[in-house]
């Protein structure tokens, strides 16, 4: 009988179950870490999504485009810049009251700057 070598066969699984292996740079890692100590990839759902929205656009030219092209300023108004949104709106507004075409233009016009910008800034 050999004690030492039962008690260390009953050990292993315990280790073992507390480990696993991270997905991407195959190192050992606790099962209940949230992020790999050794590669920094997340694990916990939340946090890999926090993270993720950090890398994508906070808003989307085409649906600005659209937004404003269906109401003026609509696409500033959907892009956190409501004030710009509004005063497009009386512009355009305006425009079209008392002049039929520059009231296209200045919609035109607040359609392309609603779709203009770096989408990655907000
Ligand atoms: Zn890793």
């Amino acid at each position: 009988m050999n004690a030492s070598a039962t008690t260390s066969m009953d050990i292993q699984p315990d280790v073992q179950s507390l480990l696993k292996k991270c997905p991407l740079c195959s190192e050992a890692i606790l099962k209940e870490a949230k992020k790999c100590r050794y590669c920094g990839e997340f694990f916990d759902p939340e946090l890999r999504a926090s993270t993720k929205t950090l890398s994508q656009p906070e808003w989307n030219p085409s649906i600005a485009a659209v937004l404003s092209l269906l109401l003026p300023g609509g696409g500033h108004i959907y892009r956190g810049k409501v004030v710009k949104g509004f005063l497009w709106l009386i512009l355009v507004a305006i425009g079209y009251g008392f002049y039929l075409i520059p009231g296209l233009i200045l919609h035109l016009v607040s359609v392309s700057f609603a779709a203009m910008g770096n989408p990655m800034e907000g």
